[in-house]
């Protein structure tokens, strides 16, 4: 695996987050697999991991964070993966509201909002895809009309992961129909809780109940709860798909890391020759999205910004991340299919029926392809014809 040398005070940093986990253990994977159970563990989990000061390490001082870089953001998920954490619960929050409200939000809503974001007081899911505007999203049709002292919220949001837990959402909804549909657009922070909101939970293929429908009926959202101005929501959205994209793709290379270190760690003799050079093309993509996902980080904790290049990880990670649990499901063989009890599979199987959805959430890799091509290659953008 690529190894990076870092600063002293990064390495300092590292030892001391070590040293906090040897006496805060993480929580261990439990036999109750309840809702309750999950968001119960996470909730504790978080505020633990925020009271030791190590989440939002790249946030400023004054919101909570400790003004310091992506490098000590990405050792902060090395060591929880090193570990074998849960995913912590908040992780919409921490990786793209928190950032967008640090960059867009107003004095009162950084103040309101952030601090919970950082101790999972908040949970938040993110609602922006629509059954007619998933890939094409400036298609939203939700709906914000304009009321006395805020918004009427009327539409239906779907695939919003985490809405059964969440607390708050942000919403990308329609404020005008301006000629050009992208600045019609705004960003709300709407309370779950709210009078109106009414959320379905979806199964999907790997029989995990993660995202929902969600449906707003007359959603009374105040004012206050607009980001940016009227119209801004466009702007506001990418720049949250960005975060999206770098920050949650590089935790996720590094859980997949940990799965192709546990599949090579089942390697035997009998292992047949096909399944072995599987793996070693599993490990050549590990290298090369760590290699990838450390230069961009570089570039971040330099001040730049998260850009197009996002689409480059989350594109190679969660391309690989699917040929690695294809080569897991092969290396189980018929075992695969057999879970614990009668109504689930195999962990291998599991991970692969999950990971089927990873190439379409955050951006399907069709269109990772298209902003690779037009905003990092300067390609032509190709005319569309139907015929
Ligand atoms: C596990 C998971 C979790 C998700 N969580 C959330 C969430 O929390 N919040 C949220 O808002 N959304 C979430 N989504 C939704 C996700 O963002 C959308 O599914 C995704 O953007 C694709 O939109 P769509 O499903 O409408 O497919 P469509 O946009 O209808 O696409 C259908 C097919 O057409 C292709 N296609 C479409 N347009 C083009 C084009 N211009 N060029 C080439 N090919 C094209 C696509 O690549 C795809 O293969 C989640 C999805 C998944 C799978």
């Amino acid at each position: 695996m690529l190894k990076l040398s870092l600063s002293e005070s990064s390495e300092n940093f590292r030892a001391s987050l070590r040293e906090w986990l040897a006496h805060n253990p993480a929580p261990r994977s439990s036999s109750d697999t309840s809702l309750e159970s999950f968001e119960r563990v996470g909730r504790a989990w978080q505020r633990s991991l925020a009271a030791g000061g190590w989440l939002g390490t790249h946030w400023p001082k004054e919101y909570g964070g400790r003004g310091l870089t992506l490098v000590e953001e990405a050792i902060v998920q090395e060591e929880l993966v090193r570990v074998s954490a849960p995913q912590i619960l908040g992780l919409f929050g921490l990786t793209m509201v928190g950032p967008v409200l640090i960059s867009h939000g107003s004095e009162a809503q950084k103040t309101r909002f952030l601090a919970r974001i950082l101790s999972g007081d908040d949970i938040w899911c993110q609602g922006f895809s629509e059954p007619g505007a998933g890939s094409d999203l400036a298609a939203v049709r939700c709906r914000a009309v304009p009321t006395e002292g805020g918004y009427l919220v009327t539409g239906q949001k779907i695939w919003t992961s985490f809405a059964h837990v969440a607390d708050w959402c942000f919403v990308l909804c329609r404020t005008s129909d301006s000629q050009r549909k992208h600045e019609g657009l705004s960003y709300l922070l709407v309370d779950m809780r709210s009078k109106g909101i009414t959320t379905r939970p979806l199964q999907q293929i790997s029989g995990d109940k993660e995202f929902n429908e969600v449906f707003f009926d007359s959603v009374f959202v105040p004012a206050d709860n607009l980001v940016g101005r009227e119209g801004d929501g466009w702007k506001i959205a990418i720049s949250t798909l960005m975060f999206e994209r770098v920050v949650l793709t590089f935790a996720r290379q590094l859980q997949s890391e940990t799965a192709l270190r546990e599949m090579l760690a089942r390697v035997d003799a009998s292992t047949p020759a096909t399944i072995k050079a599987d793996l070693a093309r599993c490990v050549v993509d590990a290298c090369a999205t760590r290699a990838l996902a450390y230069s961009h980080l570089m570039t971040y904790a330099q001040g730049a910004s998260p850009g197009p290049e996002g689409s480059l990880d989350k594109l190679l990670w969660s391309e690989s991340f699917q040929r690695l649990c294809k080569v897991g499901v092969a290396l189980c063989g018929p075992d695969a299919v057999r879970g614990e009890h009668d109504s689930e599979v195999g962990p291998d199987l599991h991970r692969y029926l999950y990971s089927r959805g990873r190439t379409i959430a955050a951006g399907t890799s069709e269109i990772q392809r298209g902003i690779i091509a037009e905003r990092i290659l300067g390609l032509p953008r190709l005319k569309h014809s139907l015929a």
